[in-house]
């Protein structure tokens, strides 16, 4: 039995046809897109196909894409550079790549309000709107939460931020490729995105910034990407990262519609199976192949049950697993929601994608049941 891989929330495979149009941009001839002759000029040519791409999965205009070296770039990108001044109001739910930001701008003096969320996981627009201040620069609320999948009312909470006078950033890092996201009418100012969680490659991402936005640098240097990111292209990542948008323009519905029912067949048959298994996280505003479950009074084994899925061949998460070498922290996100700091410890993330068959499923809900059973204590078996 071959690896089963259901982590497509930390990183996707790279997608075969987004790799091989990568490999035409490594080779000799291959030049700067910045240069004026020939190979400068076919590598800039491949840059701005894949601006376009890129803008059209987000219905945006190709002259308001940038790219950046990550996902974590865009979220920074997007909120350093807006931030110069006022207010900063983030859901307390966010990335580490948004609440690192807003924390080291609150040392620097700045106003910052952390949002609380529901038990659902969804921010309530009631509460952005009590939060907003006459100085509120810019508010930031993802698209689709990294740990439990839950999708944010964008068009609501953006509707809000602007009422108050403020601009709307989302990290759509988990969201962009897997649900339609159109800037226009959504209301979204500032987007990030990260090509390796659409199977495109690690280390390259891009921010959707609407052309009435100004915003500062974080870097300084040669003055590409309209001298928001100063740098030499990632020429071949950036061209995965528009191979990767324009597969998912044209793919997502069907991916989704496939994603759902195997979703769904799992939530379904370990809530049967397993008697104390629960959903967290509001069970149909969530991402099409994302799962987030818990074990009541079995949460401190999720690291052990993570472990026994590996050793099986199943490779899935641990809920708090986002972040560099998280081990057994309780995860800022489950506690936010107002779970314990025992049951914010104990969740498994399972999250499929354009790649897990039905066959993969299957062995996950043969493996997954057995191996929870086992770590149960003897009595409640
Ligand atoms: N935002 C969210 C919601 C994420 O899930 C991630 C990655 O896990 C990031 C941002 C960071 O993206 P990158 O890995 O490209 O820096």
């Amino acid at each position: 039995m071959n690896d089963v891989y259901l982590d497509n929330a930390a990183t996707t495979p790279l997608d075969p046809r987004v790799r091989e149009a990568m490999l035409a941009h490594f080779g000799p001839g291959c030049g700067n897109p910045s240069s004026l002759h020939r190979p400068g000029r076919l590598a800039r040519a491949a840059v701005e196909d894949a601006r376009r791409n890129v803008a059209g999965l987000f219905s945006a205009r190709p002259e308001e894409i940038v790219f950046t070296g990550s996902g974590t770039e865009a979220n920074n990108l997007a909120i350093l550079g807006a931030m110069t001044e006022g207010h900063l109001v983030v859901s307390s739910i966010e990335h580490p790549s948004v609440l690192q930001v807003a924390r080291s701008l609150e040392r620097r003096g700045l106003a910052v309000t952390f949002l609380p969320v529901e038990p659902d996981g969804l921010v309530a627009p009631p509460s952005l709107a009590a939060a907003i201040r006459p100085d509120t620069r810019l508010v930031s609320i993802m698209a689709a939460n990294n740990v439990i999948g839950t999708v944010q009312p964008l068009e609501v909470l953006s509707q809000v931020a602007h009422d108050g006078g403020a601009l709307f950033h989302t990290d759509a890092v988990q969201a962009a490729g897997k649900i339609p996201l159109d800037v226009t009418r959504l209301g979204v100012d500032l987007l990030s995105l990260s090509a390796h969680k659409l199977y495109g490659p690690q280390g390259v991402g891009a921010l959707f910034v609407r052309a009435e936005v100004s915003l500062a640098p974080m870097l300084f240097g040669g003055g590409q990407e309209r001298g928001l990111r100063p740098a030499t292209e990632n020429v071949a990542g950036v061209v995965g990262l528009g191979k990767a948008a324009e597969l998912a323009r044209r793919e997502m519905v069907a991916d989704a519609v496939r994603l759902v029912a195997l979703r769904d067949r799992i939530v379904d048959t370990l809530s049967s199976e397993l008697p104390n298994a629960y959903l967290i996280g509001d069970r149909y505003r969530r991402l099409p192949g994302h799962i987030c479950m818990g074990l009541a009074g079995q949460e401190v084994e999720a690291i052990r049950l993570l472990l026994e899925l590996d050793a099986r061949g199943v490779a899935v998460s641990s809920g708090s697993a986002c972040s560099a070498g998280s081990g057994n922290e309780p995860s800022h996100v489950l506690r936010a929601m107002g779970r314990d700091p025992i049951a914010a410890r104990g969740s498994i993330r399972i999250t499929l994608g354009r790649f897990t068959s039905t066959a993969d499923v299957d062995h996950l809900l043969r493996v997954f049941p057995e191996v929870a059973r086992a770590l149960r204590p003897q009595a409640s078996r």
